[in-house]
């Protein structure tokens, strides 16, 4: 923990920012679906020896901007305290949790990572420094800077507020069988805000599970059901599939495990609905051989089985548009009582399952650009992340699909996770944001003409369809595996 070091670090960032005359990016490949080629024409900042924590009190942690939600979680866990609104994710870091957007199933009560963020430090287009940022320091900032996407500086520094936690969480899986008694479950408990975690699952049409976790102070070893980190045999997100599959009524992780169950492999996409075979493996594995280390070991300490892996490695290989047409992998923005009728778009564009159904409060506030709903539109302060990943089961192009899903969110006052495919046209994009105002806080900070602009960035996608010998074997085998996972569907995970 130095801040001296800290000091140096952000001085040689912000002296190559003033020597620089080309448009600036971050050198991460991160947590997205979009094509990053544009990283090549821009000068990339290394923020990658950001990564110390600087200090931690009673109700605070201080970081760097390149430290990971896990590397968080393992220093204040064992002090009995978290992150009040984490992302599941031990690879995400600090600074992308702020600039994109963080969340997870703590969120319906604390909101946004951002909203939990108490200071930033941010050197500008320019090379300047501008420290502390808070809400009462340079508060456009403050505010303005979720889900801006590394459009608007390159952060140094967050510091977030800490709050109490247990080492141990008892999950509970709350089986339904039609949407009604699910949603009025769902509801009061979301109201009542006495689970320290919720999140819940469409299943399939009519099958839905709440899984609420609770904070438990000792619980006996030998009921808990992962004790091995990183062990890709027993992986810990499985250990929830695998329970929802069986009609589990509860079991108990560490919060470590708990906060992490999705960070292997992943959830989010094709291994869902793998049973936990050979053929798997094989199929997988063949993928994967055939994936140039290059891309295999492009996002930095992200280890070898993120599902953001085959997303990038699908993209370089055969192009994004070709890619999207196999898997979907959309968040949209649903007001809590627009769930059925997003559930019911989705039924119709795609039978894609499962879904994730996230809980976050908005804390609404005038001079959030990105990452706030529009109140007069949408009256509900709850909104819902419905994440639709997984195989595409129609015929209706993934443009469509998404374009009708964008549509949906916008038109009910609500923005989506820019991390997601997105097709929006320019006009939609910013008929939904405030483009004065976020022109004039680029301007203001030096942002302008010194880093990309948001709509350009999200929707840079690579257009070519890639013929090459390599292309038609991914795309041989990867349809295979999709079909074989396909009918697979009904077994999850074993
Ligand atoms: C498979 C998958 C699952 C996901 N699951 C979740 C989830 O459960 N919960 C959730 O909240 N989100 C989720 N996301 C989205 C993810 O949280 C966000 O994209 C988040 O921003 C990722 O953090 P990161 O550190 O990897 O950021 P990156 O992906 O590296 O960066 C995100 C954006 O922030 C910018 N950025 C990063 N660091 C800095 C910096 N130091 N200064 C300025 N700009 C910066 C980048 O340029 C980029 O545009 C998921 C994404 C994927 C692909």
């Amino acid at each position: 923990m130095s801040y001296e070091k800290y000091v140096e670090e952000v001085k040689k960032i912000s002296n190559s920012i003033k020597l620089n005359e080309k448009l600036l990016t971050t050198n991460r490949k991160g947590h997205n679906y979009r094509d990053l080629k544009f990283k090549k024409k821009q000068t990339r900042i290394d923020t990658g020896n950001l990564t110390n924590i600087l200090s931690i009190g009673e109700d605070y942690i201080d970081c760097e901007s390149a430290v990971t939600i896990g590397k968080v979680n393992r220093a204040t866990i064992p002090r009995k305290k978290i992150i009040p609104s984490l992302p599941e994710g031990d690879n995400f870091t600090v600074g992308g949790c702020l600039a994109g957007l963080g969340l997870g199933s703590s969120s319906y009560i604390h909101g946004f990572f951002n909203d939990n963020v108490i200071d930033f430090d941010i050197v500008l287009g320019n090379g300047d420094l501008i420290e502390n940022v808070s809400k009462s320091n340079n508060s456009d900032l403050y505010y303005g800077i979720g889900g801006t996407y590394g459009t608007m500086g390159i952060i140094t520094r967050v510091k977030t507020k800490l709050i109490p936690c247990e080492k141990y969480v008892k999950i509970d899986y709350l089986n339904y069988n039609s949407f009604e008694s699910f949603y009025e479950e769902f509801k009061q408990r979301i109201s009542d805000k006495s689970d320290d975690f919720i999140e819940a699952f469409a299943n399939k049409k009519d099958d839905y599970t709440i899984v609420a976790a609770n904070f438990v102070k000792e619980i006996k070893p030998e009921n808990i059901s992962v004790i091995k980190d990183k062990d890709i045999l027993k992986q810990r997100h499985m250990s929830i599939y695998a329970q929802i599959a069986n009609k589990k009524n509860h079991t108990y992780l560490r919060s470590l495990d708990y906060l992490e169950r999705y960070s292997y492999a992943a959830f989010w996409g094709h291994y869902l609905y793998t049973p936990y075979k050979i053929r798997d493996y094989v199929y997988a594995g063949l993928m994967y051989s055939l994936m140039p280390k290059n891309i295999l070991d492009s996002s930095p300490g992200h280890g070898k089985y993120n599902i953001s892996k085959y997303f990038h490695a699908a993209n370089h290989i055969v192009g994004d548009y070709t890619r999207d047409e196999y898997v979907l992998a959309t968040d949209l923005g649903v007001p809590l009582s627009k769930l059925k009728e997003a559930m019911d778009l989705a039924d119709n564009m795609t039978g894609t399952y499962p879904r994730w159904i996230c809980p976050i409060v908005d804390n609404y506030n005038s001079k959030k650009i990105f990452c706030t709903r529009k109140p007069e539109v949408c009256k509900d302060e709850i909104i819902l992340d419905l994440g639709i990943y997984g195989i595409k089961n129609t015929d209706i192009k993934s443009k469509k699909i998404n374009q009708t899903f964008e549509k949906f969110s916008f038109n009910n006052g609500v923005f989506k996770g820019f991390f997601s495919t997105c097709y929006f046209t320019y006009d939609e994009f910013w008929k939904q944001f405030d483009q004065n105002k976020y022109e004039n806080i680029r301007e203001k900070y030096h942002a302008k003409d010194n880093f990309m602009d948001i709509y350009d960035k999200i929707n840079y996608r690579n257009k070519i369809k890639k013929r090459n010998l390599k292309a038609q074997l991914f795309m041989f085998f990867g349809k295979k595996y999709l079909k074989q996972i396909n009918n697979n569907k009904d077994r999850l995970i074993r």
